[in-house]
Parts: structure tokens; C-alpha cells; sequence
């Protein structure tokens, strides 16, 4: 079996993330509906956003910050300060939010575990993906846990280099095809590919179809049996 290593995505991939940003969105574009539609919220926010990840990095506290300067920005500094308290409390709220495994993840860790070693490499906020990882029980399964600020090709070798025998005995499996799929397959690695429902607007990407190191799979379930064929 030439795959030792498998990686794993944590938000939107192990546990619902993106789900809790929508919700939040909405908190947002109802709290600054005055000021303008949600459109144009949602346009002005993911620039903001984009703007802001040089600075704040991935993640929910970024985001809070991001949402914070938008309700300034829109409004022409003329938002309450309820309504930023608002803001800052649905936040607070994504922070705390109840970690939901997605269904079919216990058991798939369980199955990769026993042929692999796995490693969770996500993106975001230190403390915020600890957390996580701690709440949603699935902790024991992973040899390692990388949190790192940014999933390039280099990010996937250096990994794959520490914890086995580098980038071609691994696969990456995630959801997001610019972060866990791209840059895995440049890398070296197998990547795939597991949509989630939602996508978050500065993730979004083209799935390589026709790679041959690549595969999209209905659920992580599925990891197991497309590994076994890998010779
Ligand atoms: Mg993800």
C-alpha cells in the first residue's frame, strides 16, 4: 500500500463550520438591513474579509472583526453600538457553538486509523481548532494535529516529510478543492475531495477532474475502499 499517511481536513470535512458562518451571516445582514441589502452586504463583508486575512489569518475571531468593520464601513460609522454589540455577541456565539460530527466520521477515523496514520490539518485559529477538536471527541484517531496558517504545497510536503516517508505516501482529504485539494496534489500527495454543501465565497475553486492522483467522494466513508486501490 503506497499511501501511509492521511490528512484530514477538519471544518466542513470532520464537523458542520461553514453552516455556523451562514447563520451568523444572516444575524448580520438583519442587524444591518437600515443601511443596505443584504447583497451588498454580503459582497462588502467578503471583501473586508479578504482584505483581513493577511491580518487577522483564518477563522472565527478574524471573521467577528471583519463583520465589526464592515457595520462601521456601510453605515458610515452611524451603526449603534447595540448593534455592535450584537455583532460581537453572535461572535461570541460561533466561538461556543456545539461541535456536530458530520455522519459516517466516527467510524470512517475508525477505519483509516487501523491501516494509516492520520493528521488533522486545518487552517484558522489555534485555540478556536483545539477546542473544536477536543469537543467533537475524535481527538484519539490523529497521530498529529497540524494548525497551519496557510495549506500551500510547501505546508503539505513539510508535513507529510514529518510524519511518514513524505508527500507521495499521503493523501489529503477535505472539502475545500483551493486548500486541501490543489495544493496536495502539487505537493506530491493523492487529494480527495469531499463537498460540503457550502462554500465559503474566497474558497471556492474548480475541481481537477481529470487528475490522476485525485478523486471526489461522496462521503469520507468512502476513503477507505479508493485507498485499497491505490497500489
Ligand atoms: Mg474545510
Amino acid at each position: 500500500m503506497s499511501v501511509r499517511i492521511v490528512g484530514l481536513d477538519a471544518d466542513d470535512t470532520l464537523w458542520h463550520s461553514e453552516k455556523i458562518f451562514r447563520l451568523t451571516h444572516d444575524r448580520f445582514n438583519e442587524l444591518l438591513a437600515p443601511f443596505a441589502d443584504s447583497q451588498t452586504l454580503e459582497a462588502r463583508l467578503a471583501e473586508t474579509e479578504r482584505r483581513n486575512l493577511s491580518v487577522f489569518g483564518y477563522g472565527a475571531k478574524g471573521f467577528t472583526l471583519s463583520m465589526l468593520e464592515t457595520a462601521l464601513d456601510v453605515s458610515e460609522r452611524k451603526v449603534t453600538t447595540d448593534v455592535l454589540a450584537e455583532i460581537l455577541a453572535a461572535g461570541r456565539e460561533m466561538m461556543t457553538h456545539p461541535v456536530e460530527p458530520l455522519p459516517g466520521v466516527h467510524a470512517a477515523l475508525e477505519a483509516l486509523e487501523a491501516e494509516h496514520r492520520l493528521v488533522l490539518i486545518t487552517k484558522g485559529d489555534l485555540f478556536h481548532q483545539e477546542s473544536k477538536l477536543a469537543a467533537s471527541g475524535l481527538g484519539e484517531f490523529f497521530s498529529g494535529v497540524e494548525i497551519v496558517s496557510e495549506k500551500s504545497a510547501d505546508t503539505y510536503r513539510d508535513v507529510f516529510r514529518r510524519y511518514g516517508e513524505g508527500a507521495e505516501h499521503a493523501v489529503m482529504a477535505g472539502n475545500s478543492v483551493r486548500s486541501d485539494i490543489l495544493p496536495a496534489l502539487e505537493a506530491g500527495s493523492y487529494a480527495a475531495l469531499i463537498p460540503y454543501p457550502i462554500v465559503w465565497v474566497n474558497e471556492a475553486a474548480d475541481a481537477p477532474t481529470a487528475h490522476p492522483r485525485f478523486k471526489e467522494l461522496e462521503s469520507l466513508a468512502d476513503l477507505p475502499a479508493w485507498l485499497a486501490e491505490i497500489p
